[in-house]
């Protein structure tokens, strides 16, 4: 019911400010409601190589997670990254009772190479999900959420070039999906990458940085002191936009960036924020972000049928 993420770009950072960031952003989140709550952070040093992804995830409230995270042996608290992507959940359970593995951040296998949070409801998962299985796919939650997760790892495992980009694997992904959702997704393929989108649940991005962004180059990032004149600003200037426009937002400075359910999570951080609207998807690497809307295709597009994905 909650979204946070956290990603910090040439910014120094250890691990115990990490943790630090992202539990007090869910429990800014915490008045939404929720029955668990989870994380997914770098598992280890700055060499990109070894990366892994670990996942901490327990039933109840931020308190105890944030408990859970200390208890982790394998976690220096003083590692220091200089780049990081963390995501944070907290769940309303929907599909599947709330316990730890029903918890988020869902993952697409157990070496953890994509993972994803989510908050909404995937109407169409039941069909996606026996497709997947089909294609023996395994399965080990009761949520409608694993479906995305297994779903970018078959788009992955497919992929026709190895190039693909991370947000390409997310547009083909929810060209799929039927549903609300906010998702943010972390990928060990992609380090130090971040996908967001959403479509009918809310989802917006503040952007950090000492450097001053030229707002020529950013038409959707203001700076004011008033959130809702950010908002109606941003409304104006994104429906310019067409699924073929890309916006790049920051240059390749030091800069950080918060994903979230709603400002009050990340207003402590900085007032540049970005509300994505509908079919949005918004990618960061190399420290810039960029958005572009994607088409939606009518459930009778035969690329929309799941077939297709063979
Ligand atoms: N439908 C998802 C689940 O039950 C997400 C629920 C939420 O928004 O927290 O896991």
């Amino acid at each position: 019911c909650g979204i946070f993420a956290y990603m910090n770009y040439r910014v120094p950072r250890t691990r115990k400010e990490i943790f630090e960031t992202l539990i007090k952003g869910l429990q800014r989140l915490e008045y939404r409601g929720y029955d668990s709550a989870g994380v997914a952070i770098d598992g280890n040093n700055n060499e990109v190589k070894e990366r892994h992804i670990q996942l901490v995830k327990k039933r109840g409230n931020v308190k105890a997670l944030d408990e859970e995270l200390y208890k982790q042996d394998s976690m220096d608290l003083k590692v220091e990254f200089e780049t990081h992507f963390g995501i944070a959940h907290t769940r309303w359970a929907t599909h599947g009772v709330p316990n730890a593995v029903n918890s988020h951040p869902q993952r697409s296998d157990k070496g953890n190479e994509f993972v994803v949070i989510h908050n909404g409801i995937i109407t169409n998962y039941k069909g996606l999900r026996k497709f997947l299985e089909s294609k023996g796919y395994e399965f080990e939650s009761e949520t409608d959420t694993e479906t995305i997760a297994k779903l970018i790892k078959y788009v992955f495992d497919n992929r026709e070039t190895e190039d693909i980009t991370f947000s390409t694997l997310v547009e083909r992904v929810i060209q799929q999906l039927e549903g609300a959702f906010a998702l943010v997704f972390k990928s060990i393929h992609y380090p130090g990458e971040a996908v967001a989108t959403r479509r009918g649940s809310p989802l917006l991005i503040g952007v950090r940085s000492k450097y001053k962004l030229s707002t020529e180059q950013i038409p959707v990032l203001y700076r004011t002191r008033n959130i809702e004149n950010v908002k109606n600003i941003c409304k104006t200037r994104m429906k310019r936009l067409d699924s073929s426009t890309c916006l790049h937002a920051v240059g390749d400075k030091a800069v950080e960036f918060f994903f979230a359910s709603d400002a009050s999570a990340i207003i402590e951080h900085t007032n540049r924020v970005i509300f994505l609207e509908d079919d949005d998807i918004a990618a960061v690497a190399d420290g810039k972000l960029s958005i572009h809307r994607v088409k939606r295709l009518a459930s009778d597009d035969p690329s929309r049928a799941i077939q297709t994905l063979q």
